[in-house]
């Protein structure tokens, strides 16, 4: 069983984010970090797509290296900006014959060259024709705090809720306060979708690199965690270890609110991830 529809109809699912690194050495380290993660038996890793197909190559060896050389069933990501319906029946039918049964579907970044030929705007439209090409559990993304490119809640709220009518889960922005997710939550069942909106998990361990992640984001980092990264002074282990404390707080109430799993952005490296498993008490540990 591969598919995350049916994993998380299981129970709680637990999974990890990559992305395709730019040089050779960060294959090696992602290597290194996917075979310590192994050991955790997630249920799926998810392979990142650069915005207008940049890394369309790299994605999909990744998501086929994840397929065939990990017992991990992978899920690629694609962005449907700057592509064309040719182009993205091309890249499901080469998943398809890799047997990779998962894809986020995403809306992606404007393309930068506005004479790109696009036959996308939104992601619902990429969601729409997935699961008519067949075959895929599909996702999307979820921004709790809003999409940075919205400026009315209730409109991005209802956007969201069409395009979970047609996937089949999400899995969120990353969040530090809670309520973010639960109000969110709330939202969508107030518009009739119960669908399972999986957080997503930054452990932190470099509060400018995060920050500038969160404000490109749409999301906030809150003055009290900036308050408790700021104890680690210049002390970079000391950092992470406060960094995956607070990942660990934040996903245990999570878990007692009924989230249907935690999907951690792992950033390529296994150190962070494998602490807040192990904090949370989930699978053996590597
Ligand atoms: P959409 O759902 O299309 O939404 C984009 C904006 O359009 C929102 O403001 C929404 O409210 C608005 N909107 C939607 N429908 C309509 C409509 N009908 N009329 C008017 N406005 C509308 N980016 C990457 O490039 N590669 C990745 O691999 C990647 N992975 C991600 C993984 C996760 C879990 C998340 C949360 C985000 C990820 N992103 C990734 C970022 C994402 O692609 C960007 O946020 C992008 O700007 C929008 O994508 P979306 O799928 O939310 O788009």
């Amino acid at each position: 069983m591969a598919r995350i529809s049916d994993l998380l109809a299981a129970g709680p699912t637990y999974s990890f984010e990559f992305f395709p690194p730019k040089h050779e050495a960060g294959w090696l380290s992602l290597g290194r970090a996917i075979a310590e993660l192994e050991h955790l038996h997630p249920d799926f890793v998810s392979v990142t797509y650069g915005a207008g197909g940049s890394t369309r190559t790299k994605t999909a060896d990744l998501v086929s290296w994840v397929r065939r050389q990990t017992s991990i069933p992978p899920m690629a990501h694609l962005t449907c900006m700057g592509h064309t319906r040719a182009e993205i029946r091309s890249i499901l039918t080469d998943y398809r014959a890799e047997n990779v049964e998962n894809i986020l579907a995403l809306g992606g970044d404007p393309p930068k060259d506005g004479d790109v030929v696009s036959d996308y705007r939104y992601s619902l439209e990429l969601v729409a024709d997935v699961q008519e090409f067949g075959g895929f559990s599909v996702g999307v993304a979820a921004h709790p705090e809003m999409h940075p490119r919205s400026t009315d809640l209730a409109a991005d709220r209802r956007h969201l809720a069409d395009k979970l009518r047609v996937a089949d889960f999400a899995i969120t922005q990353f969040f530090f306060d809670i309520e973010h997710y639960l109000r969110m939550r709330d939202d969508l069942a107030a518009l009739g979708v119960h669908k399972p909106i999986i957080p997503g998990i930054m452990p932190i361990s470099n509060l400018g690199q995060v920050s500038r992640m969160a404000h490109m984001s749409g999301a906030e980092v809150p003055a009290w965690v900036v308050e408790r990264m700021s104890k680690a002074d210049d002390d970079l282990d000391e950092a992470e270890r406060i960094g995956v404390d607070i990942a660990t707080e934040l996903s245990a109430r999570l878990m007692e609110e009924g989230a249907p799993g935690l999907h951690i952005y792992a950033l390529n490296r296994s150190w962070a991830a494998r602490e807040i498993f192990r904090n949370l008490g989930l699978r053996p540990t590597a």
